[in-house]
């Protein structure tokens, strides 16, 4: 007898710790909450009321979810379609969610379930992995007719991509003829092997045509459709920024560019700098846009308050996402910045808040907005938690009930 309940306190004792234990592993899990949260509900639901409203407009600008990083889909009213960078969020982690994601997009709302449509230009603002390391399954799933690269060239010792980059210099009239090698106080050069890689797929496309962007002898992308006029013009990297001048870094060769239809305007950026945009502006006469995508995910390094009252935009949008950049972007400084400029608060929209930003343009120029897909978290972590705590209890405990009705 006093054995037996020695046992049945023993038993008890062993259960107790058992559950103590599921109760700890799982409560430890409670401040990771977010991440797994993140992690597990990928799914998002469309906020089907306004998106798919603007996304039928005959000018429509995605802005897509990518994490700290930048993929900006145009939709144009003659019927062409643009991408202006094509990267995802660097974390090995998450980049090949983002990656899948982002080309199903594209596929869904920019080509209308069509799986291979065709881009009638690719725009790579400048060569930071952020901006374009999706470009492989995009060029392998989409048509791509013309690009857009930065005046950044591939430099390495004795490697065949460079004599390629040296002869596509010379091609473009960057170089004279005579030079044989880049002259380091000249050109803005990089030497990562994803660049090399890149400039294989771009220079390998089929039926591809492939210009520098320097502006102002970039010339503007024009509708072919008379009565939608729309122009994409091209203000930045300057022209002037070669030969004879050499930014120290690569973000300064960012293609900073507006989309204007009907009166109504965005302005794309890159990652552009401070210091090219004083040069832009030094330049030429930037014109007031309603629509800001803001440069470098909202980094202080862009965004000078000369260049926010120059451009006076009404909207701003975001690419970032701060749990997935060690930079902790946007600053705050930035967007109390870009408030202290004129944009209201609910007016910047930032894609970690709101998923996939959409700006549209009528064709009767009387509609410009901005709207979301809503990220619908469908399982609460703590909810599952609370599950486990409740399932292991009852399963440990449950079994000692059943023996202790058999008696
Ligand atoms: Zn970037």
């Amino acid at each position: 007898m006093g054995k037996k309940q020695e046992q049945k306190k023993k038993t008890l004792k062993i259960k107790i710790i058992l559950f103590l234990v599921i109760c700890a592993i799982v409560l430890v899990t409670l401040p990771f909450s977010g991440l797994i949260e993140n992690k597990i509900n990928s799914k998002r639901t469309e906020n089907i009321g306004d998106f798919a409203t603007l996304i039928e407009k005959d000018c429509v600008v995605h802005v897509i979810d990518v994490g700290c990083a930048d993929c900006i889909a145009l939709e144009l009213p003659d019927g062409k379609k643009g991408l202006v960078d094509g990267g995802v969020y660097i974390s090995s982690k998450v980049k090949s969610t983002y990656q899948q994601n982002s080309v199903n997009y594209i596929k869904q709302y920019v080509f209308d379930g069509n799986e291979n449509g065709t881009f009638d230009f690719v725009v790579m603002t400048h060569p930071d992995a952020d901006h374009y390391n999706n470009y492989e399954l995009i060029f392998d799933t989409f048509q791509i007719n013309k690009v857009y690269r930065p005046p950044v060239f591939y430099n390495k010792d004795d490697d065949a991509q460079t004599q390629k980059e040296i002869q596509r210099a010379k091609d473009a009239g960057l170089m004279d003829g005579s030079e044989t090698a880049f002259d380091e106080n000249t050109f803005y050069t990089i030497d990562t092997k994803l660049f090399s890689k890149c400039l294989d797929k771009m220079y390998s496309e089929p039926g591809c045509e492939i210009v520098f962007t320097l502006a102002p002898t970039t010339a503007d992308i024009v509708s072919s459709d008379a009565l939608k006029p729309y122009t994409i013009r091209f203000y930045g990297p300057r022209h002037t920024c070669y030969p004879t001048k050499s930014y120290n870094n690569n973000n300064s060769f960012s293609a900073l560019m507006t989309l204007e239809y009907k009166g109504h305007s965005i302005m794309l950026t890159g990652d552009t700098t401070k210091e090219e945009e004083k040069d832009v502006m030094d330049a030429c006469d930037l014109p007031e846009v309603d629509v800001l995508k803001v440069a470098h995910h909202g980094s202080n390094t862009s965004s000078s308050v000369a260049f926010l009252n120059k451009i006076k935009p009404k909207y701003a949008l975001i690419s970032t996402r701060t749990d997935t950049n060690k930079y902790n972007l946007p600053k705050q400084e930035i967007i109390d910045r870009i408030i202290s400029c004129g944009v209201s608060e609910d007016n910047i929209l930032q894609t970690q808040k709101s998923g996939n930003l959409v700006f549209a343009i009528d064709s009767d120029d009387m509609y410009i907005g901005a709207t979301t897909e809503v990220v619908v978290k469908t399982i609460k972590w703590w909810y599952v938690c609370a599950g486990v705590i409740v399932a292991s209890g009852a399963f440990i405990f449950g079994v000692k009930i059943k023996t202790s009705k058999r008696k």
